[in-house]
């Protein structure tokens, strides 16, 4: 099964793709992750894209489609994948409809207002890439999941959040409507704990 999970930053795609991705056996790419993963090793690409990624705005289509493209060709992708921050505009999704078209696209669905809250309180464990709320998890510094170190994404600060959430609004909720003409669109309200969302996508895909 080819999966997309799509919503705002905040909305809890990343939680989610690991939990679907565990229990469907399917790989977990998520675009975010391996420009991330670029940047911490210094490679070429990395380079190129820090200061976008660290702004909020959108790394070139053409190098991510092609990221994503070679990805999916990878041996482990042979019975699906569970795509996480890709496509996240009309562009991106055009081309993925060419060469490896989703069955089903989950959209997270959550009031705007709350995500600006959600990501800027957001700490991320720098080893098992789990994500957390100071609201939950208050100021601990280890990894409640792997004890691995917590840390602040350079991209969740005020600024860049702003910026991020403008961009989902303009170029990303589009999709919701290109998906939704094409049958493919699964609404789910992913306001709620991070249980009774994922057994919503499960009901869903299953
Ligand atoms: P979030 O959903 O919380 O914003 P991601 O980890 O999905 O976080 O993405 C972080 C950043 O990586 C984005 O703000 C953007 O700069 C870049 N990025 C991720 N996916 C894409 C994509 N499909 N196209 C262009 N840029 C992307
Ligand atoms: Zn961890």
């Amino acid at each position: 099964m080819k999966i997309i999970l799509l919503g705002a930053p905040g909305s809890g795609k990343g939680t989610q793709a690991v939990l679907v991705s565990k229990e469907l056996g399917l790989p977990h790419i998520s675009t975010g992750e391996i420009f991330r993963d670029n940047i911490k090793r210094g490679t070429e690409i990395g380079l190129k894209i820090k200061a976008v990624i660290d702004g909020g705005d959108l790394c070139p289509d053409d190098l991510t489609i092609e990221i994503v493209r070679n990805r999916l060709k990878e041996e482990d992708c042979k019975n699906g994948y569970l795509l996480d921050g890709f496509p996240r505009n009309i562009a991106q999704a055009t081309a993925l409809d060419k060469t490896d078209a989703p069955d089903k696209v989950i959209e997270l669905v959550i009031p705007l207002e709350k995500l600006e809250h959600r990501l800027t309180g957001r700490r991320g464990c720098t080893k098992c890439k789990s994500s957390f709320h100071i609201d939950f998890i208050g100021n601990r510094k280890d990894c409640p999941h792997c004890g691995g170190e917590l840390g602040i994404r350079e991209d969740d600060n005020a600024e860049s959040v702003k910026e991020r959430l403008a961009v989902y609004k303009t170029q990303t909720a589009p999709l919701i409507e290109y998906y939704a003409k094409q049958g493919k669109l699964f609404p789910i309200d992913a306001d709620l704990p991070i249980e009774e969302v994922f057994a919503s996508i499960l009901k869903v895909v299953r």
